[in-house]
């Protein structure tokens, strides 16, 4: 799980897609492999391909802070899983 949180900070999903507006995302402290975007209420965490494929935008998430998370969207491969992009949902 560490190596995870090594190399790079992810992209965060909104500058994936607004290419004016590409930022990287800040490791969470605390939660090795978690990264966060505060300037957009966003995180991203590494899964295994299995898990992430199991996942759809939309779907509930548990967060790495025990809160209840949506998915967002599927990043890139990174560390031997799959980047999931997520934030948190009142
Ligand atoms: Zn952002």
């Amino acid at each position: 799980m560490e190596q995870q949180s090594s190399g790079p900070n992810p992209l965060c999903e909104v500058g994936r897609t607004h290419s004016r507006d590409r930022h990287r995302m800040k490791p969470v402290e605390d939660y090795p492999g978690v990264w966060e975007c505060s300037r957009h209420d966003m995180f991203a965490r590494i899964l295994d391909d299995e898990a992430a494929a199991a996942l759809n935008r939309g779907d509930v998430f548990p967060m790495h802070d025990g809160r209840q998370g949506v998915i967002v969207r599927h990043g890139d491969e990174r560390g031997g899983g799959t980047l999931v992009y997520y934030r948190f949902e009142e």
